[in-house]
């Protein structure tokens, strides 16, 4: 298959990139570096079967030739990011995902979005099924990332009914390992660093809140399932296994062999208090589920560390 992965020089984007690549497809990957590094693509760049485009999604998406499948990615991903660039996230989302479409709608091309737990907000039910409609701020602070993914979903949807584009929604929960971004301001490449350099690990609140942490290579195996389905979903791809913050941060600390101690920050605004996926609609409709603990995956992703900073 020829695959375009828009965001594919990301965090989850280039490991996507890697994974197609070694099964065989020819991967055009989409991306204005704003967030993503061709660090990221070391090992990428010269192979044969690997281009990249440096281009804003936002502004539209040309690549000459067949498209059998488009990954829309590209968007602003962490918090502090999409706080920082909150036009940027909204026009991923909007034009993005228009652009991404129209690309699939002219190839003939299954359309797969990557979207969020964010979606569901401040959740009122627990786990969150795909049938949780959510519990958004629409006008805070992270509106601008939840809301252009809610808007995202109900744009693909619409495609899909209106013109019977084929199209894929994934929701995707909080996911961790090697190539997160140092300085992303995520929790787990944060605690890693802090802990590593001996700094202290800044609990914001009081550490209660809870994340369901996902292994990269579980979470691209989901996504690589789902390119391959028909699914229309939304399907939500996260690891079930809940943490406290408070815990994720004793166990980097035992993990790491680190004296660092914890220190309490404020609660940034609307911050979820807990989340956790059901993933029971991924299991039967995709046959996944992911196989990496969150100490397996947690020691991976601290060697990574060690290694390359
Ligand atoms: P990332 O920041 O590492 O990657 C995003 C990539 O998109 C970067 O390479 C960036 O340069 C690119 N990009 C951003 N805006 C662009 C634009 N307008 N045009 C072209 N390229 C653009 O983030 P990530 O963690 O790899 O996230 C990838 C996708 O998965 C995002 O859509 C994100 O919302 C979604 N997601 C990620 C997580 C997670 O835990 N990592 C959780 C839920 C959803
Ligand atoms: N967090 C924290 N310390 C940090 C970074 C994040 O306590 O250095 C908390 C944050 O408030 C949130 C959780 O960890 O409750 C996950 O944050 P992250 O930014 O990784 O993802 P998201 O909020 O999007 O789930």
């Amino acid at each position: 298959m020829r695959v375009v992965v828009t965001g594919g020089a990301g965090f989850l984007g280039s490991h996507l990139c890697e994974a197609l690549l070694a099964r065989g497809d020819r991967v055009v990957c989409v991306d204005d570096l704003s967030s993503g590094t061709k660090a990221n693509l070391q090992g990428l760049a010269d192979h044969p079967r690997f281009e990249l485009q440096l281009h804003d999604v936002a502004c539209g998406i040309e690549v000459g030739g067949g498209v059998d499948v488009v990954v829309h990615l590209a968007s602003p991903a962490s918090p502090p990011d999409y706080l920082r660039r909150p036009l940027d996230a909204l026009a991923a989302g909007s034009r993005g995902t228009e652009a991404a479409l129209a690309l699939a709608e002219r190839s003939g091309a299954r359309m797969v979005l990557a979207s969020t737990s964010e979606i569901y907000g401040e959740p009122h039910v627990h786990p969150q099924p795909e049938s949780y409609w959510g519990h958004v701020n629409p006008i805070g602070l992270r509106s601008v990332y939840d809301e252009a993914k809610r808007f995202a979903e109900a744009l693909t949807m619409a495609h899909h009914r209106a013109l019977g584009t084929r199209v894929g929604i994934v929701r995707i929960f909080n996911t961790y390992g090697p190539r997160m971004r140092p300085d992303d301001g995520r929790v787990v490449s944060n605690f890693v660093l802090a802990a590593l350099g001996g700094r202290p690990l800044h609990l914001y609140g009081e550490g209660r809140q809870t994340r369901s942490f996902c292994y990269v290579d579980d979470l691209v195996r989901g996504l690589v399932c789902m390119i391959d389905s028909e699914e229309t979903g939304p399907v939500n791809l996260g690891n079930p296994a809940e943490l406290t913050v408070a815990d994720l941060a004793s166990t980097v600390i035992r993990l790491t062999g680190s004296s660092s101690r914890l220190e309490r920050r404020p609660l940034p605004e609307d911050d979820p208090t807990r989340r956790r996926p059901d993933i029971s609609l991924a299991e039967r409709l995709l046959g996944w589920r992911p196989t990496v603990g969150p100490e397996e995956g947690l020691e991976r992703t601290i060697e990574w560390f060690r290694s390359a900073f």
